[in-house]
C-alpha cells in the first residue's frame, strides 16, 4: 500500500511505532485519553449513518477534536475505482487519499480535513496481513481472521487515536449488522471495549422504525438488529431510531424494555427539511448531554452560525434553476458533492437551488435539442466525467451556454470539454477533441498528463489530491478567491495540451490559473461573458455549509441576477 500525504516526520514515526513491541505499543496506548464512540447500523443500508455519525461529530468538535474513522468491507483498496453507481460519488481529500463519500459528511458537517489512512477499508486490511505473511513477520504462526486481521485493524484505529491526538474516535462501520462482510470490524469493535475500557468507549446503533398503517410506529425491526448485535457480542448503550416522524413517547418505550437501554438513550431521527438540520435535532433529543454523561467528556455545542443557515435553507429568499448536465443522472448520489456544493452556496445567499438533470448521452442520441432542454435554466453546470459516453452532448451544452450568455461553471472534464469545444468553435479546429475521447485526434488539445503516460494501474494513479495554481491577476478568479494563490483538489489523468495553449489564448480564452511553471491549465475563463468559468480542479471537495465554496458562491450569484 503506497503511503500517501505522510510527511518525513510522520513516517519515521510509523516506523517507531512498528518497531515497538506490542507491549509496549499497548502500555503507550492505555495511557491515551482518547474516547471512542463505534456507530453501526441495522435493519437497511441507506438510512444515513454517515449523516449521523457527521452530526454527532458536529456536536462534538466545538471544543474537542474528534476524528472520523469509516470502516469499508470491500476489497477494494479505497472506492477510486468504484463506478459511481455502486456506493455514490468518490471524496478526494486534500493528501490525495480517495475516499468514500461519507469523509464528505464528516468535512462539511466538523470543518475538518480528513485523512486517506482514517477510511480502512478490508482491502487495506488485508493486504497489508498478506503482505506482513510474506515478508515472515508471522514467522511459525498461522494467520488467523482473529487475531491477525482484528489485530490489524484495532492498531489502525490506536495509531489514529496517538497520532491526531484525538479527544474523541469515532468509528463509523458501514453497512448493516449481520453482512458478513463487516463482521471483522465489528468484532475489533467488540474487543475494543476491553482495550480502552468500558467507561471510554460508547456504542451506538443506528435503525429503521418504519410506520404503518398510516403512521403507527414499528419497532420489532429494530428489536431484531439489535438481537443480531448483541449475538456479536456487543450492547449498544444508545439507539437512533430513523423514521419519517419524531419517535413516540410509546415507541421510545418499547424500544428501551426490548433493546436493554434506558428511555432517555433512545434518540429521534426523523425526516429533516435539510440534512444540516440533524445535529440541532439530536441536541434537542439529548444526545449530547447523553455522550458528556456517559464518557466524561466535557463537549460544548456552539451552533448558533448552523441555525442561522438552517433557517436559510428553510425559507428561502429566491429560487435560481441550475442544470446538471453528465451522463449518470438518473443516480443523484452519483452528483451529491456537487449538489451539496450547490446547497451551501444557496443557504448562504438565501437562495433554493432546484436542479434541472440534463441527460447528455440523450442529446448526442438526438433524442432532446438543448435548447429544449435548457431554455428555462439560470445557470449550467458541467461537472467532472469520465470515457466518451454523453460527452459530444456536453460540448453542444458548453456550447449554447457560451453563444447565449448564460452562466457557465465547468469542473474537471467539464473545463476539458469546454477547451474542445472553444477550439472546435471559436478556433477552428474542427479535429479537436481529448485522447481520452480519441486516441487519434487529429488536434489533441487534452492530453495525458506526461507524468501519467506510461502507468497502466488505474487504482490510485490520478494526479490525486490538493494542488495550489498561480492566479492571473486582474483575473475574475482573482476576484472570486481573492488571492494570487489558490489550492483546490484534483483527481484527473488528462490536461490542456501546451502546444495548443498559444492558439486558446490568441481566440481569446484567459487562463486565469496555472501550476507547474505555467504549464497545467487550472482555470479558465471567457472575459466578455456573464460568467463563463471553469476548472481543472473539483472545488466542491473543499465546499462546507459554513464556508461555501468561492467558486459555486459566485456561480449561483451569478445565475440569481
Ligand atoms: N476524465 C478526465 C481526466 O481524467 C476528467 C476527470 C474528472 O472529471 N474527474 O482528466
Amino acid at each position: 500500500m503506497k503511503s500517501r500525504g505522510f510527511s518525513s516526520f510522520r513516517a519515521q514515526r510509523n516506523v517507531q511505532w512498528l518497531k515497538m513491541s506490542e507491549a509496549k505499543r499497548d502500555d503507550f496506548l492505555m495511557h491515551t485519553t482518547t474516547k471512542w464512540i463505534v456507530i453501526t447500523g441495522g435493519v437497511l443500508s441507506g438510512l444515513g449513518k454517515g449523516i449521523v455519525s457527521a452530526s454527532i461529530g458536529r456536536l462534538l468538535s466545538t471544543n474537542l477534536k474528534v476524528v472520523p474513522v469509516k470502516c469499508d468491507g470491500y476489497l477494494n483498496v479505497d472506492p477510486g475505482t468504484i463506478n459511481p453507481y455502486e456506493h455514490g460519488e468518490v471524496f478526494v481529500l486534500e493528501d490525495g487519499g480517495e475516499v468514500d463519500m461519507d469523509f464528505g459528511h464528516y468535512e462539511r458537517f466538523m470543518n475538518i480535513n480528513t485523512k486517506f489512512a482514517w477510511n480502512l477499508t478490508s482491502g487495506k486490511i488485508f493486504k497489508s496481513v498478506i503482505d506482513r505473511e510474506r515478508k515472515g513477520d508471522f514467522l511459525g504462526k498461522t494467520v488467523q481472521m482473529i487475531p491477525h486481521v482484528t489485530d490489524e485493524i484495532k492498531k489502525r484505529f490506536k495509531k489514529i487515536a496517538e497520532e491526531e491526538k484525538a479527544d474523541v474516535v469515532l468509528i463509523e462501520i458501514g453497512g448493516t449488522v449481520g453482512d458478513i462482510e463487516n463482521m471483522l470490524f465489528l468484532e475489533a469493535a467488540r474487543q475494543l471495549r476491553v482495550d480502552v475500557g468500558r467507561d471510554n468507549i460508547l456504542y451506538i446503533h443506528l435503525s429503521l422504525i418504519p410506520e404503518v398503517n398510516g403512521g403507527e410506529q414499528k419497532t420489532k425491526p429494530t428489536q431484531q438488529s439489535v438481537k443480531i448485535l448483541q449475538g456479536i457480542g456487543i450492547q449498544p448503550d444508545v439507539i437512533i431510531g430513523r423514521s419519517a416522524q419524531k419517535l413516540s413517547e410509546k415507541s421510545k418505550e418499547r424500544i428501551a424494555l426490548f433493546c436493554n437501554v434506558e428511555k432517555k438513550e433512545v434518540i429521534s431521527d426523523p425526516d429533516t427539511a435539510t440534512i444540516y438540520e440533524v445535529p440541532i435535532i439530536f441536541e434537542e433529543e439529548g444526545l449530547l448531554s447523553l455522550i458528556n454523561e456517559r464518557l466524561s467528556t466535557k463537549a460544548k455545542q456552539d451552533m448558533k452560525n448552523w441555525r442561522g443557515l438552517v433557517d436559510k435553507i428553510k425559507s428561502p429568499k429566491k429560487e435560481v434553476k441550475i442544470a446538471i448536465c453528465g451522463k449518470y443522472t438518473e443516480l443523484h448520489d452519483a452528483y451529491a458533492i456537487i449538489i451539496d456544493a450547490l446547497k451551501h452556496a444557496g443557504a448562504n445567499l438565501g437562495i433554493s437551488v432546484k436542479l434541472s438533470w440534463i441527460e447528455t448521452t440523450e442529446i448526442e442520441a438526438g433524442k432532446k435539442s438543448v435548447s429544449d432542454v435548457l431554455k428555462d435554466v439560470n445557470g449550467i453546470l458541467v461537472p467532472g466525467g469520465w470515457g466518451a459516453r454523453g460527452t459530444e452532448g456536453k460540448m453542444e451544452v458548453i456550447r449554447y451556454a457560451r453563444e447565449n450568455n448564460i452562466p457557465f461553471l465547468g469542473l474537471c472534464y467539464g473545463l476539458q470539454l469546454a477547451v474542445i469545444e472553444f477550439a472546435r468553435n471559436v478556433c477552428g479546429l474542427n479535429g479537436a477533441n481529448s485522447t481520452e475521447i480519441d486516441s487519434k485526434a487529429k488536434e489533441p488539445v487534452i492530453k495525458i498528463l506526461p507524468s501519467l503516460a506510461n502507468i497502466t494501474d488505474m487504482g490510485g494513479t490520478p494526479r490525486l489530491g490538493a494542488f495550489a495554481a498561480d492566479i492571473l491577476k486582474g483575473s475574475r478568479i482573482e476576484k472570486i478567491y481573492g488571492e494570487s494563490k489558490v489550492s483546490e483538489r484534483h483527481r484527473h489523468r488528462y490536461e490542456v495540451n501546451p502546444d495548443y495553449h498559444d492558439c486558446l489564448k490568441k481566440n481569446g480564452l484567459v487562463f486565469s490559473g496555472t501550476s507547474e511553471n505555467g504549464r497545467l491549465v487550472e482555470f479558465i475563463e471567457l472575459p466578455k461573458h456573464k460568467f463563463f468559468v471553469a476548472t481543472q480542479a473539483h472545488p466542491e471537495f473543499k465546499s462546507r455549509l459554513e464556508k461555501p465554496a468561492p467558486l459555486f458562491l459566485e456561480f449561483l450569484r451569478a445565475s440569481s441576477s
